[in-house]
């Protein structure tokens, strides 16, 4: 079993089959999954992302600077943040939501000490904003607060229940790897997160899940060291 997790949530994940925003019901969903994990007595950091709201490469095609365009995209997490700390504060847990920038009457600002402590406390926490800085995504931002945390392990929630040879909604022949080295992962040429997300992990040893996040009692499973998914260690 795992002491402390990192959860990577993106915003699609959040949109469930709507075109946009945030479905309640994956919401209520994912809200019980964290829960059914909080009390195993595991900690729980999650990172959100904001890809159904905006994405800075979708400012670029609008003719939106794209500076201007990720910073969008960095506060549309923080309003997928508030969204994921209020469901989760409704089911009885405790929460912080910290941001890589700063806006304090909404949230505090990620401080890491702060943060391992809130941790330590039993607290869940939410990173928004990212890392902070334009060009990146919230897979580094994952990458990134992972380490600093310390986490045993990142854990990215998909559609899908792992990483295949080929994309398995297109090709039938697409297989699953249940484990893959990092090398393997970069020969072979997949795309698990970009790669800025991928080489912090490999040179800090921290084992990345992907996972199905829709599957109910997946989350729990994988958090108690069930094997489901893809690990790349
Ligand atoms: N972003 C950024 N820096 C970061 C994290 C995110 O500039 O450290 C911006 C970037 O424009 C990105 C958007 O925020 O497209 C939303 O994040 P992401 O695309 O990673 O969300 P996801 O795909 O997980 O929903």
């Amino acid at each position: 079993m795992y002491k402390r997790i990192l959860l990577k949530l993106s915003g699609e994940a959040l949109m469930g089959n709507q075109q946009f925003g945030i479905d309640p019901k994956r919401l209520e969903q994912y809200t019980s999954e964290i829960k059914a994990t909080k009390n195993l007595g595991i900690e729980i950091a999650i990172v959100v992302g904001g890809g159904n709201i905006f994405r800075g490469v979708q400012a670029e095609e609008s003719g939106i600077d794209r500076v201007q365009g990720d910073y969008m995209g960095m506060l549309a997490t923080v309003v997928n943040g508030m969204a994921l700390q209020s469901a989760l504060e409704k089911a009885g847990l405790f929460t912080r939501l910290m941001s890589g920038i700063n806006m304090e009457q909404v949230c505090e600002p990620f401080i890491k000490r702060r943060a391992v402590r809130h941790l330590e406390k039993g607290r869940i926490v939410i990173f928004g904003a990212g890392t902070g800085n334009p060009y990146f995504t919230t897979d580094s931002a994952a990458s990134l607060r992972a380490i600093e945390i310390n986490a045993d392990v990142v854990l990215k929630g998909t559609r899908v229940d792992g990483v295949y040879s080929a994309d398995p909604e297109k090709d039938p022949h697409a297989t699953r790897y249940s484990s893959l080295t990092f090398q393997e992962a970069y020969e072979k040429g997949l795309n698990i997160m970009d790669m800025t997300a991928f080489t912090l992990c490999q040179e800090n040893k921290l084992p990345i899940i992907v996972f199905d996040m829709n599957k109910n009692g997946n989350l729990l499973d994988i958090a108690q060291g069930k094997r489901a998914g893809t690990l790349i260690n």
